[in-house]
């Protein structure tokens, strides 16, 4: 068993399909883990999510120990690693929870292809979605390109088939997992260094996922209120979970949908659902449509041109630190550089903000996050970005542009999250905060606007104008 981005031993379908193959052929399990060097090779030392990871697989090894087995956590290139270890354990066949990242569908094909050489078997599991690749489609049979009707298909057809939701057992009496002891390199064994996620409110492993969401679950009804504002901490922050598995989607659903029958999920349940939908709607538009990773979905919108030069790349520079001037955009920021997460309403301003103010191309910015984000997640990323740029599927119109005032006077409209993050803006009243420079010499620490946004307004629907011609 291959663990991946899938860090339980609960409600999990490849270790689930591992296990009872391993009882009827009398055989036996090992679990594995790789460090995989193409993608932590490219990671600062001080990453969080590798700091999450190693957490968890400590959590994770404790857990397979528990039920007789252990983990075997391995660093190198999982292309060569997994062929090498299955050869080693005279493994027959390995399995893994499948990942739709094109990277990783490449990393698959390349080691199942290893395997069978050798004369082993792969086999991928559908664990991390309810529906995968093409289970959701038209009633023409293609893929479905706009949220509301996906929703609705998907919707349709868990109605259809509630046993999407049941759980993959993984039975302790029966378990036929390998004994062992675990081997979990140290952090600094593999180029990274310790890093304090309880200061960042992060908990890792299975716990912590069980933890948030048991944090949440009061918080249900009124999600479709307070997961607008910031300095509310209405949303589940269960999203870096749900990136490395640390709790099953099923069990997230299959819970909210018992509080629903008793009728105790208020209408933040049917909301709250739907941002899980978003999550596979995104999922699917990379399966079906990989290219996105490197071009719009609509490709007339690659016509646009962006800033570039070392004056784009002063804004640029401001954006990712934080000292743009606006409040609301800057606090943010810094809120992403200190804790590696982002408020979803604020990731649609920040982004908005390059793309249409400072007319930065979507795709910079897409790796800024990718390279912050604690709940990166290529899909969902990469469709957010699109979304404000415009060029995705479902995405909002290229004239709807977001103003950072008003969208910081609507959304923290006493400043307090502002306040967090930019305590030099600590004695501007409600009103300036949305606007320091209206108050001249209040806030003499602070950043004049780098943009004017009227100005950049009119500039930016100048730019699309060639999407409008092209269409
Ligand atoms: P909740 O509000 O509690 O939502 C529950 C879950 O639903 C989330 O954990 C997440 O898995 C899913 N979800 C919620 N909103 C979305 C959405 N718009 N699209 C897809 N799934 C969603 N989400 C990521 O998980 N990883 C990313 O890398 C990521 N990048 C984004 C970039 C941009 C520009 C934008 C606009 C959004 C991005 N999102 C991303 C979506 C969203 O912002 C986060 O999922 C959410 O803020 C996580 O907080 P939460 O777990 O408290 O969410």
């Amino acid at each position: 068993m291959w663990f991946r981005r899938d860090l339980r031993a609960f409600d999990h379908a490849a270790l689930h399909h591992a296990l009872v193959q391993a009882r009827q052929d009398g055989g036996a399990v090992y679990c594995a883990f790789v460090y995989d060097t193409p993608i932590l090779d490219e990671l600062p030392r001080d990453d969080r999510r590798v700091a999450f990871i190693h957490a968890s697989l400590a959590e994770l090894a404790a857990e397979l120990e528990g039920l007789g087995g252990h983990l075997l956590a391995r660093h190198g290139d999982a292309r060569t690693v997994i062929p090498a270890l299955a050869e080693a354990l005279n493994a027959g066949a390995v399995y893994v929870n499948a990942d739709y990242d094109p990277a990783a569908i490449a990393r698959d094909a390349t080691v199942a292809a290893a395997l069978e050489q050798a004369g082993r078997a792969f086999h991928a599991y559908k664990d991390q979605v309810i529906f995968e690749k093409s289970e959701v489609l038209s009633q023409a049979g293609r893929p479905l390109t706009v949220f509301t009707p996906y929703k609705n298909a998907w919707l349709k057809q868990r109605n259809l088939d509630p046993q999407v939701l049941a759980p993959w057992h993984v039975d302790p009496h029966a378990a036929q997992l390998a004994p062992g002891r675990s081997t979990l390199p140290a952090l600094a064994e593999i180029g990274f260094d310790e890093v304090d996620l309880a200061a960042v409110g992060v908990t890792p492993g299975m716990q912590g996922g069980a933890e948030a969401f048991e944090a949440f679950l009061p918080k249900l009804a009124a999600y479709g209120t307070a997961r607008d504002y910031p300095a509310v901490p209405g949303t589940s922050q269960l999203s870096l979970h749900l990136r490395f598995g640390t709790v099953s989607v099923r069990h997230l659903l299959r819970t909210v949908g018992e509080l629903a029958e008793r009728g105790a999920a208020g209408d933040g349940g049917a909301i709250w659902v739907s941002e899980l939908i978003w999550r596979e709607f995104y999922q699917q538009i990379l399966f079906h449509f990989p290219y996105v990773v490197r071009s719009s979905f609509k490709p007339v919108y690659d016509k646009v041109e962006w800033e570039s030069g070392p004056e784009a790349d002063e804004l640029f520079a401001a954006w990712c630190e934080g000292r743009t001037g606006y409040p609301l955009v800057d606090a943010a920021m810094l809120q992403l550089n200190r804790t590696g997460f982002m408020h979803n309403r604020l990731r649609m301003v920040t982004a908005s903000f390059l793309v249409k103010d400072l007319g930065i191309d979507w795709r910079r910015g897409e790796a800024y996050f990718a390279l912050k984000l604690n709940d990166y997640e290529l899909a969902s990323n990469n469709g957010g970005w699109q979304w404000a740029a415009s060029s995705g599927c479902d995405a909002q119109p290229f004239f709807r542009i977001f103003n950072p005032v008003t969208q910081s006077q609507k959304f923290d409209a006493d400043g307090s999250f502002i306040k967090h993050f930019l305590p030099q803006l600590a004695t501007l009243t409600a009103k300036e905060i949305h606007a320091p420079w209206l108050a001249p010499g209040k806030a003499p620490d602070y950043p004049a606007p780098i943009v004017q946004h009227d100005v950049a307004r009119q500039r930016t629907l100048a730019r699309y104008a060639v999407v409008k011609a092209g269409a």
